[in-house]
């Protein structure tokens, strides 16, 4: 069976968080075989790539899901990368409209200078998508602070399908685009009892869980109010209400998808936990 492994660069999400870096905010690598994809390189994500040992040159593609800062920061220096140093056209650049071409007053956040270095643009809305490497990645519907916000669905041949919310508030049927992924990764800002419009809470989370029926769920982008409430909290929380593992992110953290899911790290002192789903 083929391997996936997410690895949680970053964890941390909105203004004060990214501000202070009380947990990184570098997003989230993809690697599938000699694949690679980054998605939502915020402020860090060349640091935190590098020391994971995760060069971004290997990049093959990079989403950016919306166009504020903390999803998009390092997305240009990732295409110098993933260039190789502007010398080839390379890769894939998928991005909503927001972040290509500037949309109510936002961005654009990637410069067409840098646009020009990869060999493919894909304008992401909900619907379209790109395949690499025979991967294929579906943009969904989100709703958020910009409204070209997109989510991301990841089928992966032998292996399954994920999903990545992205920022988005919770509306009814949300969950149905991620239904019966093996792992849905929840950008869960604020705890319970704590909403914010156009964010999800801890229960927005349960109620799209609710409609996605997915095998297994990873709580990232946590907001300052999230990790004072405790992130380890939320996420059992959730598996108590649901049945359904549950695991808060960790900057450092890496999830492999085989036959069982498997969450490590980010130290070889925090052992392993073996998911069988
Ligand atoms: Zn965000
Ligand atoms: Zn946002």
């Amino acid at each position: 069976m083929s391997n996936l492994s997410l690895h949680f660069l970053g964890t941390g999400g909105g203004r004060f968080v990214m501000i202070n870096q009380s947990r990184r905010t570098a997003g989230i690598r993809l690697v599938h075989g000699s694949e690679q994809v980054h998605i939502d390189p915020g402020p860090g994500a060349l640091v935190f790539s590098n020391w994971a040992g995760l060069s971004p040159q290997r990049l093959g593609a990079v989403i950016v899901t919306h166009c504020h800062p903390d999803h998009y920061c390092d997305a240009e220096v990732f295409l110098e990368a993933m260039s190789h140093g502007a010398t080839r056209r390379r890769g894939v650049l998928a991005a909503s409209r927001s972040v290509l071409y500037g949309e109510g007053g936002l961005g654009p956040s990637v410069s067409s200078y840098h646009q020009s270095l990869v060999e493919r643009v894909v304008p992401l809305s909900p619907g379209g998508g790109f395949e690499l490497g025979g991967l294929r990645f579906q943009a969904l519907e989100a709703r958020h602070g910009d409204p070209q916000t997109v989510g991301v669905r990841v089928d992966i041949p032998g292996v399954g399908s994920i999903g990545y919310t992205s920022d988005t508030e919770y509306f009814p049927g949300l969950g149905e685009g991620y239904k019966a992924v093996r792992l849905l990764v929840l950008c869960t800002m604020r705890p319970r009892g704590m909403p914010l419009p156009l964010h999800l809470s801890v229960d927005d989370a349960l109620r799209v869980m609710g409609e996605a029926g997915p095998s297994c769920v990873v709580l990232t982008h946590f907001g300052m109010s999230m990790l004072k409430a405790g992130p380890d909290k939320e996420a059992a929380y959730l598996e108590e209400e649901t049945g359904i593992p549950s695991i808060a992110a960790r900057d450092g953290m890496k999830i492999d998808l085989s036959e069982f899911i498997e969450v490590s790290g980010p130290t070889k002192k925090d052992g392993k936990r073996v998911i069988e789903a």
